[in-house]
């Protein structure tokens, strides 16, 4: 499996082109790929497994949770319970499913899940999300960067200037199903569960919310206002505009 992304971190600054001023949203590029899970057609529902890592493991290739741990060590630390912690995942994961049509169901044991959630072996920064494509699309994504370096070579060789300013954003190259997603929670880091105002200390269910919603194909919607933005707001209650329209755009309205 190769893994290729990285994703957001919290409190990181990745810039993000807001989609509609009312409602702003990105969606994730992976090597030019729109991702999500199920069909590859915007619009399309889908059916997501999940579990906790129950041992530690190892993704070499991903860009961050690269080692996941069990929850031990989290909870130890900050004297939750497991079954809180399962409690505010599912509510995370509850709230995406009323926003969209997507349904997130517990693997099976012995079954790889889709995505795996669980602390980070190698603790850095708050919480990482990975998502990963079949490598045949990583493929894909070089063969047309090769493609576009040729032809513009093509056209610096043929002396023609363009003269336009504006620069367009990539066309992505399509849409492609996601192989599978990593959620990572820096066991070190102070978390708490519901919020008091403190800007320092997350909220377990804000966090978690927030990198499903990458592990599910958001990117960053700006710097504030929406749950996807890369700023913790510890005042923001649930997903906002931005995060419901974005996350529509990938599944369609909750059935
Ligand atoms: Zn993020």
């Amino acid at each position: 499996m190769r893994t290729l992304v990285i994703i957001a971190l919290l409190g990181t600054a990745l810039a993000s082109a807001a989609k509609a001023a009312d409602a702003p949203y990105d969606l994730l590029e992976i090597d030019n790929w729109i991702v999500k899970w199920g069909d590859e057609a915007l619009g399309s529902g889908a059916v997501v497994t999940y579990a906790y890592a129950d041992a530690k493991r190892s993704f070499p290739k991903a860009r961050n949770c690269q080692d996941i741990a069990p929850l031990s060590k989290l909870l130890k630390a900050t004297g939750f319970d497991e079954a809180r912690f399962r409690q505010e995942t599912e509510r995370a994961l509850a709230a995406w499913e009323k926003a969209a049509n997507i349904k997130f169901v517990p693997a099976k044991v012995g079954q790889d899940a889709d995505i795996l959630i669980g602390t980070q072996g190698r603790p850095r920064g708050r919480a990482f999300a990975n998502v990963s494509l079949p490598e045949s699309r990583r493929l894909a994504a070089i063969q047309k960067s090769r493609q576009l370096a040729s032809a513009q070579e093509s056209r610096q060789l043929s002396a023609i200037v363009d003269t336009g300013s504006a620069r367009r954003r990539h066309k992505p190259l399509g849409i492609a199903r996601i192989k599978k997603s990593l959620v990572c929670l820096n066991p070190l880091q102070r978390w708490k569960i519901g919020r008091d105002g403190d800007g320092d200390v997350y909220d377990l269910n804000y966090t978690l919310m927030h990198e499903i919603g990458h592990a599910i194909g958001l990117d960053h919607a700006g710097s504030r206002g929406q749950l996807m933005s890369f700023r913790y707001q510890d005042h923001l209650m649930g997903l906002q505009a931005g995060d419901i329209a974005g996350v529509r755009r990938l599944y369609g309205s909750a059935e």
